[in-house]
């Protein structure tokens, strides 16, 4: 009898829980010398911009929003597949959000719909790299420059990725990334967030911490409303020894990725009607494998057939915009007809470090019998 084989699982190597360990006995819990130290090694790696770690990725975004002093009357502009987060961080700080339809290859959303939603009122732009998949970043930002918008990247599964060569991060504007217990390297939860200068950091830190600022020994002020934001050492132990596997990561994950595309073989969309995601080894880190299923079966149907077959299946993600809370707002079914169809149809395969080529088959042989057609059907 095979085992389980979840759709994701996070890996923590003894040197980690060694880490964790010591920080547990040192008498230090909360930020403190591991998160320093993290948020050194991140800034480092992207490319030596300021960068502020958090304790979610969501918190990130609503702190970036809040830098770039967006609110009330503002429009902010978003894709309808994504995490729930990207879009209620724009309510949170009290503006608008604003959706434009996906892509069907890359289900990132489509910049020339970006383009066109755009009004008097736009301030910002929120693009998510789905799967880890980074969007034409020459043209994201040709768009931005041209209409004057700030970027907040909701690179949340993008860690790894990069574009022309350089670590997604390392360039634009805000970038936001989450650790989350299923993403490329977790820490348990956990956020950061890569700034342009000192000044935008500082205000990070305020906003992370009740908006205090300190001097000296027992100077202490306040001048913004801040949340309580911030990532513990323990957190931040996790963070360093994941984040010394981010390469190894990244390469097992490709490496899955392009076995899915081989054991599926060519002509797996024709046979079955199901579509692949589009094949990339050089951009994307496969945070997740996804692809979306034929009209002819269910999601609830293909997960439950694969269970049955001891395979997780994830489902990453419903339109947003048809949640009660936004359709109390106008939004409704027809707006988005292709995130609304992807929406309805994509699933996630198990995609994890820990995962080798046999899983992989096992996968593709099981996804082949559940959706397995008549010979004559095509
Ligand atoms: C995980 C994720 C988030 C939220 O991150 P948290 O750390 O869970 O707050 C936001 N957007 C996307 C696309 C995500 O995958």
């Amino acid at each position: 009898m095979n085992t389980f084989l979840p759709f994701s699982k996070p890996t923590i190597d003894e040197a980690t829980i060694a880490s964790v360990a010591d920080t547990l006995r040192s008498g230090w819990i909360t930020s403190g010398p591991k998160v320093q130290e993290f948020e050194k090694q991140l800034s480092a790696y992207f490319g030596g911009r300021p960068v502020r770690t958090f304790n979610s990725g969501t918190c990130t975004m609503e702190i970036a929003l809040r830098i770039a002093g967006i609110g009330a009357g503002d429009e902010v502009i978003t894709t309808p597949i994504s995490w729930v987060a990207t879009a209620n961080v724009i309510l949170e700080v009290g503006a608008t959000p604003v959706f434009a339809d996906i892509d069907p290859v890359t289900r990132n959303i489509d910049l020339d719909k970006l383009e066109a939603a755009i009004t008097k009122r736009t301030k910002a732009i929120i693009p998510v790299f789905l799967a880890g998949k980074p969007l034409d970043m020459d043209r994201l930002y040709a768009i931005a420059t041209r209409h004057k918008l700030r970027v907040i990247e909701d690179a949340a599964q993008a860690i790894g990725s990069t574009w022309k060569g350089k670590p997604i991060g390392s360039f634009g504007d805000f970038v936001s990334f989450s650790f989350q217990a299923n993403k490329n390297i977790t820490t348990s939860e956990g956020g950061c967030l890569v700034l342009n200068n000192a000044a935008e950091a500082t205000l990070a830190e305020k906003y992370r911490l009740q908006g205090v600022t300190r001097s000296g020994w027992d100077g202490i002020e306040v001048d913004v409303l801040g949340g309580k934001y911030n990532m513990t050492d323990i957190a931040a132990a996790i963070g360093l020894g994941q984040f010394s596997k981010l390469n190894d990561i990244t390469a097992q994950r490709r490496k899955l990725a392009r076995h899915y595309f081989t054991t599926l073989g060519k002509d797996f969309e024709k046979q079955t009607g199901a579509q692949l995601p589009p094949e990339d080894y050089e951009n994307t880190n496969w945070h997740l494998f996804q692809i979306v299923l034929p009209d002819r079966i269910t999601r609830a149907d293909f997960m439950a057939r694969m269970k049955d077959k001891n395979i997780g299946i994830g489902f990453h993600y419903a339109p947003i915009h048809l949640f009660k809370l936004y359709r109390a707002l106008g939004f409704k079914e027809g707006m988005f007809p292709v995130a609304e169809r992807v929406g309805r149809q994509i699933v996630s395969l198990p995609m994890f470090y820990a995962m080798n080529e046999g899983d992989v088959e096992r996968v593709s042989v099981a996804m082949r019998e559940v959706l397995a057609v008549s010979s004559n059907s095509h």
